[in-house]
């Protein structure tokens, strides 16, 4: 699973680019997505490696029974030198590999245990004989081609692993008497070719990796960047341009499922109407500019003064709006609509600029609210309790605006389905 960095799309693509050429590329990202692909690929790798170690030790102990049967003379050193010497190096760096260790110490360790078997297997046949000093020489190349195809170690640590080796090699070859110095060049050459064939294959199985690695990444940022999208138009359709609020088209959704909600739990479910007082005369004076300006304003309020997490506001059209409070009885909701008159009351005018006519006392921005509620049952219409809230928001209107009215008693009865 990738993990969360930063990461673009564009930077991700152009290492594509870079990566998909022909051309010698040092494989390496840039810092930011180096760390990136180093902590995504890290844990993976590391029991990669811890496997391959294991498979390495085995192989590597193996040789004792061909050291017992080439030169049984000198078995005790070797049993020395493998079992207690490379073997529990070897062992201590692979469980290391299950610590999750960092990028440098896992490659530089593995790369040391490697030029440890290395050098072990050249110590142990060296001077014998021509045939033992010519065939580690293949030993070593068995260790080059495991860890530089095997363990795929990361291409600088190999570049500096198969030199260190090669140059055991040659250590080993001037010191050994057994062989011509023909034998010697050729044996040095062998080393050195397959050497460099082993680090072509690790370098393009790097580069591979990391290709991989980049198209994948790209498919992941692309699949991100589509819900943030899907998410982004989600939400403009749900809501309101202007005021930000729901939509209408939001607002049925949401009302028909607080109204099952409140109908499988059998509680309350209050509506509130409010609408502006006079709109109309306010438009006409300051302009429709302003008269949205007042709308913004009115349904940010609205926003503010809804407390319980379930509440609801939105914009239910023109100069209406509707607030849903689930859970609320009469009494409640009609104090949560007085507290909305309030607000937008206090609230006053947004500022007017110098080309609006001045202020005018008979046109002050107010709201009347109507509020029913209901205890619905599967019997009832979830229409009936809007229909009750709106027609209390008339009641309020005829009772002089800037007021909550709420829908009487029997209606709300009525409502309820009893
Ligand atoms: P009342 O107090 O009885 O509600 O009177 P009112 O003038 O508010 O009611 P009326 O229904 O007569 O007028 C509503 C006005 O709201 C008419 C319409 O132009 C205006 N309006 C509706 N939607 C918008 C809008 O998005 N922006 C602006 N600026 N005005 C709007
Ligand atoms: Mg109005
Ligand atoms: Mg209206």
């Amino acid at each position: 699973m990738l993990t969360r960095l930063p990461a673009n799309i564009e930077a991700v693509n152009r290492q594509i680019e870079r990566f998909s050429g022909l051309r010698f590329q040092w494989p390496a990202f840039p810092i930011a997505l180096e760390e990136r692909f180093e902590r995504d690929t890290a844990e993976r790798r590391s029991r990669r490696l811890w496997l391959e170690g294991l498979i390495a030790i085995a192989l590597f102990d193996l040789f004792l029974v061909a050291d017992y049967f080439s030169s049984p003379q000198d078995f005790r050193r070797a049993l020395i030198v493998r079992l207690l010497v490379v073997t529990p190096v070897c062992l201590i760096v692979n469980a290391s590999m299950l610590q999750k260790p960092g990028k440098t110490v896992r490659e530089a360790s593995i790369a040391f245990a490697s030029c440890l078997a290395g050098a072990a297997q050249l110590y142990l046949e060296a001077n014998k004989s021509a045939a033992a000093s010519a065939y580690v020489q293949m030993a070593v190349l068995a260790v080059v081609l495991f860890t530089n195809i095997v363990m795929r170690l990361r291409f600088p640590y190999a570049v500096a692993t198969s030199i260190a080796m090669l140059a055991g090699d040659w250590v080993f070859l001037r010191v050994d008497h057994t062989l011509t110095s023909q034998e010697e060049i050729l044996g040095m050459a062998l080393a050195i070719a397959t050497t460099a064939i082993t680090l072509v294959a690790n370098y393009s199985a790097g580069r591979e990796e990391r290709l991989n690695y980049l198209l994948n990444l790209r498919d992941e940022l692309m699949v991100e960047d589509l819900n943030r999208l899907n998410a982004q138009l989600l939400r403009r359709s749900e809501s309101d341009a202007l005021t930000g609020l729901a939509n209408r088209h939001s607002f049925d959704s949401q009302y028909a499922e607080l109204w099952k909600r409140a109908v499988t739990s059998g509680t309350a479910l209050s509506a509130i109407v409010v609408d502006v007082d006079h709109f109309k005369m306010l438009n006409d004076r300051y302009g429709h500019l302003y008269g949205d300006e007042v709308l913004r304003r009115i349904g940010s309020l609205l926003q503010q003064a809804l407390r319980a997490k379930d509440d609801f506001a939105a914009r239910f059209g023109g100069e209406e709006f509707v607030v849903l409070l689930p859970g609320t009885h009469l009494l409640a909701a009609a104090q949560v609509a007085a507290r909305v008159c309030k607000m937008v009351e206090l609230a006053g005018f947004p500022a007017l600029d110098s080309s609006q006519k001045p202020y005018d006392s008979s046109t002050v921005a107010t709201v009347s609210c109507g509020v029913a509620t209901a205890y619905p049952t599967m019997r009832d219409r979830a229409d009936d309790l809007l229909e009750a809230a709106d027609r209390a928001m008339y009641q309020a209107k005829a009772n002089g605006r800037n007021c909550v009215a709420c829908a009487d008693v029997k209606e709300i009865v009525r409502v309820a389905g009893y």
